[in-house]
């Protein structure tokens, strides 16, 4: 068997060696794909793996016709819209996703972004404080839930919503308002915190009118994804609201025109950089492998995306 680490942008050494000591313990080859240039390459070095591991890398259709021995492919992460679910589906290829692996690095972030939009992106002038202010979680997910918690420990008033847990229970416990809608969560947020995947249903379902209706200052955070965010709704309420903020970890496709006509409310990283921490990078690796080999010795599907 063998297990091919196929990365546009290569994971720490230390991750690799993880990777490779647990396809080594359990009698697997592992062969490493680092900074290809072009598609054909990743299709060359998956026509003999029976399991890949990818970062963000595209899985395509094109790239799983070009793997005839894959069973397995794993998003060493938490979102997997860079894999074609249908066309592992149509295969018989299991699809993962490692969530929870990388969370608190992108969670902590979220946080650095809200504190650097209060203090005016560094720069000098008077800032403002996040302790005291309201913070809605959009999708209390992994991340969301680690977001909650660092904003109850920095004094904020925390709220979330999230369509699939409607237990209260859940927010309760973690000393959360449950929000009664999407609308009701961005209408009393000085601080949106943005976790939802990107799936048909949320692309581009972040826009004008939720936007407008937060708060005097607001500021809206997006570590999820950018499809998530209609854009030209986002700088239709920029320009008419000149007193909300946003700063986004996923680089926009209209980000130099946000950048100049929006200056110091808008802030994006040049690259994502969520779960670019040495310790997320190790996590969400070693835990690719150990679910691949999980799998192959014991058919272990607990995180399957494409059942
Ligand atoms: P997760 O799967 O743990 O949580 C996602 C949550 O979204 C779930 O609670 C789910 O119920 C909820 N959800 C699903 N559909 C929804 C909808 N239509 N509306 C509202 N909520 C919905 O994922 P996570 O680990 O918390 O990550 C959240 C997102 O952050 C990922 O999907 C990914 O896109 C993004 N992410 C970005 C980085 C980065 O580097 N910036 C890194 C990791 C994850």
């Amino acid at each position: 068997m063998k297990i091919l680490v196929a990365t546009e942008k290569p994971f720490s050494r230390q991750a690799t060696d993880g990777i490779a000591a647990i396809a080594r313990e359990a009698g697997y080859d592992c062969a490493l794909l680092e900074k290809y240039a072009s598609v054909d390459e990743l299709k060359a070095a998956v026509a003999d793996a029976d399991a890949l591991i990818v970062r963000s890398d595209k899985v395509t259709a094109e790239v799983i016709a070009s793997a005839p021995k894959l069973k397995i492919v794993v998003r060493a992460g938490a979102g997997y819209d860079n894999l074609d679910l249908a066309a592992c589906t149509a295969r018989g290829i299991v699809a993962m996703n490692t969530p929870g692996q990388n969370s608190n690095a992108v969670a902590e972030l979220a946080i650095a972004m809200m504190i650097f939009m209060a203090r005016n992106q560094f720069t000098p002038g008077t800032g403002s404080e996040i302790s005291g202010k309201r913070l809605g979680i959009h999708a209390y997910g992994n991340v969301g839930r680690i977001v909650a918690r660092y904003g109850k420990a920095l004094g904020m008033e925390v709220a979330a919503y999230d369509p699939f847990v409607t237990d209260p229970a859940v927010f309760e416990r973690d000393g959360v308002k449950m929000a009664a809608s999407v609308e009701e969560l961005y209408r009393n947020s000085d601080y949106l915190s943005l976790h939802i995947p990107a799936t048909p249903e949320t692309k581009g379902s972040i826009g004008y009118d939720l936007l407008t209706s937060m708060p005097q200052g607001a500021t809206l955070v997006n570590t999820a994804r950018k499809e998530v965010i209609d854009e030209a709704g986002l700088a239709r309420a920029l320009a008419e609201r000149t007193d909300l903020k946003y700063i986004t970890d996923i680089l926009p496709d209209t980000a130099a025109q946000l950048s100049e006509q929006f200056g110091k409310r808008f802030f994006t990283t040049p690259k994502k950089m969520g779960a670019e921490t040495a310790e997320a990078n190790v996590n969400a690796g070693l835990a690719a492998a150990r679910q691949i080999v999980a799998f192959l010795k014991e058919g272990v599907t607990k995180f399957q995306v494409n059942k």
